[in-house]
């Protein structure tokens, strides 16, 4: 297991889903956490979880679409543990299913403010403290196997998690002499509220088996699958892996 031992680590959306195990996976590794979420509820069991494991962790409430907010966070980590090391920017939500051609604009606003825009803030605020500090430090955006291949009604979502993927990119290249590491995790379908709680993806529902079946592994995965990736990514082990869009999707563009 990764050693993050005192390092400071910010985890958006860890008030539910894989943001929530990221951040339990971090303090697991030693690491003190900034938990940022728009849900106090949520944010506030993570931070109670965290703790009751002897772990380190401040919450704080965040709107990621907006940019002053996501600013504060940053403001949040380095006053409250002096520095930050590691950022998973990972708040994100599904947003209405609907083809392109019947796709309601505000709906597609809000999917673009919150995956796109708000990874764009976090990033933003979190690179100016990384390249200001000793050390540098490590982003890992969110993405999908959405934002590597298209999904029918998925329209908004998908063409959000492309662009994350552009802008991990330009981060990496634009911050690649430097300590700043920019990586992006793509996952397959993973089971959390935002998918058990759907509509369309109920467990036992066929369409969750047509879902399942999209993965060669024939399962969805788990956010701990995710977690682990994300720290492999902001370990030493991966000093040299930088712009990388890491597929953790059980084969599901292997077809
Ligand atoms: P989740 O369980 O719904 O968790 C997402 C968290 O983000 C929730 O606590 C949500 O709060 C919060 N959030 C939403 N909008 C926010 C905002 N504007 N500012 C701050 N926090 C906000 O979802 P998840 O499945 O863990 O998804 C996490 C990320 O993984 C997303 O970016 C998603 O696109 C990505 N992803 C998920 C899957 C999957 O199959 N689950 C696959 C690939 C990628 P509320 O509950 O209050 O909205």
């Amino acid at each position: 297991m990764e050693s993050f031992t005192d390092d400071v680590a910010i985890v958006t959306g860890a008030g539910s889903g894989i943001g929530r195990q990221t951040a339990i996976a971090f303090a697991d590794r030693g690491a003190r956490l900034v938990i940022a979420d728009l849900d106090v509820e949520g944010g506030e069991e993570t931070v109670e979880e965290i703790e009751s494991d002897g772990g380190e962790a401040l919450f704080i409430e965040t709107d990621v679409t907006d940019a002053e907010e996501a600013e504060k966070m940053v403001e949040a980590a380095v006053s409250e543990f002096g520095r930050l090391d590691y950022a998973f920017n990972n708040a994100g939500i599904s947003g209405e299913s609907a083809p392109l051609a019947d796709y309601d604009p505000d709906q597609w606003e809000a999917v673009i403010s919150v995956n796109l825009t708000g990874v764009f803030n976090c990033l933003r605020a979190e690179l100016a403290q990384m390249q200001e500090q000793e050390d540098g430090g490590v982003v890992v955006n969110n993405s999908s196997v959405l934002g590597k291949v298209g999904f029918e009604t998925g329209g908004a979502y998908s063409s959000a998690k492309h662009g994350v993927l552009g802008m991990t990119k330009t981060a990496a290249l634009e911050n690649g002499e430097t300590d700043v590491r920019v990586n992006a995790v793509c996952p397959g379908f993973i089971s959390t509220p935002m998918i058990d709680d759907s509509d369309d993806l109920a467990e036992g529902s066929e369409a969750r088996t047509e879902i399942e079946q999209r993965h060669a592994m024939n399962r969805l995965g788990t956010p701990a699958e995710v977690a682990n990736a994300v720290c492999w990514l902001c370990s030493e082990n991966a000093s040299f892996v930088t712009g990388e869009a890491l597929g953790v999707e059980g084969g599901y563009l292997s077809r």
